[in-house]
């Protein structure tokens, strides 16, 4: 008797065990997010790419998702991408011809994208019309010199700079200059531009005025840009670490089969 007692209570156990690890396995991965990054970059562009994988990580306790990192662009194929709700560049770009396709290929068929400063970096010999044309069609210009804090202005009320101050002070960036600058692009919505205050902004190499948008969405994709992404302070800083969570959930949450925040 004891014994079928005994046996009933573990089929009990076994079945909660079963139906509770099943539930969970409904809901979890959420979305998938494959994030890119280089180690043979400058080394300022690497720490950032070392904490951004540290910050989003972190952020897979809370939310559900999967988080794979790869330093192989040749990952960029269709066959793999189509498993991911989102892309990240961290710190540099595909330059083979058919990881540039499979990317494009991706973006146009409703792919996700979250780039980061160099990520958006292009001159003369980059050669590649429709990734200009993806970033608002704005060429490198110039950059200041060293690193430095900047005084930023929010432009325009957006899901992602929803609830910011109007103006912050980020941590100290590399900030390039773009031109045209994509503000002139129809396509383009300016989120935050660098506030004009900062000129002369540098040393060694100064900016010393002109439009410098530092975050942006092509309306045409799903995708947000953003100029941060030079050393180990980006993360450092509560608003802006606010401003890089808005872009990655309101990126993820505009995905055509629903927002997988809401599952
Ligand atoms: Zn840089």
């Amino acid at each position: 008797m004891k014994r079928k007692v005994f046996l009933g209570m573990s089929l009990l156990w076994i079945g909660l065990f079963v139906f509770t690890e099943s539930s969970f396995a409904q809901r979890f991965p959420r979305f998938k997010v494959l994030a890119f990054y280089s180690e043979t970059v400058e080394q300022a562009h690497v720490d950032f790419a070392q904490d951004a994988i540290n910050y989003f990580r972190d952020l897979t306790i809370g939310d559900g998702f999967v988080f794979d990192v790869t330093t192989d662009f040749n990952d960029l194929n269709t066959e793999k991408l189509a498993d991911y709700q989102l892309v990240m560049m961290l710190n540099d770009q595909p330059h083979a011809p058919h990881q540039r396709e499979a990317f494009q290929k991706y973006m146009e068929s409703g792919g996700g994208w979250l780039g980061f400063h160099v990520a958006a970096y292009n001159d003369r010999h980059t050669n590649w019309p429709w990734y200009l044309e993806f970033l608002g069609g704005g060429v490198f210009h110039r950059n200041n010199w060293p690193a430095m804090p900047a005084k930023l202005v929010i432009d325009r009320e957006h899901p992602v700079t929803k609830g910011m101050p109007r103006e912050f002070i980020a941590p100290e960036n590399e900030w390039y200059q773009w031109k045209p600058s994509p503000r002139e692009n129809k396509d383009i919505e300016v989120l935050v531009t660098l506030s004009p205050e900062n000129y002369p902004l540098g040393l060694k190499d100064i900016v010393p005025d002109g439009d410098l948008p530092v975050v942006w969405t092509n309306t045409k994709y799903r995708m947000i840009y953003l100029n941060m992404g030079h050393g180990h302070r980006e993360f450092t800083d509560a608003t802006q670490n606010y401003l890089f969570l808005n872009a990655f959930r309101w990126v993820v949450g505009q995905d055509r089969n629903g927002d997988p925040f809401l599952k």
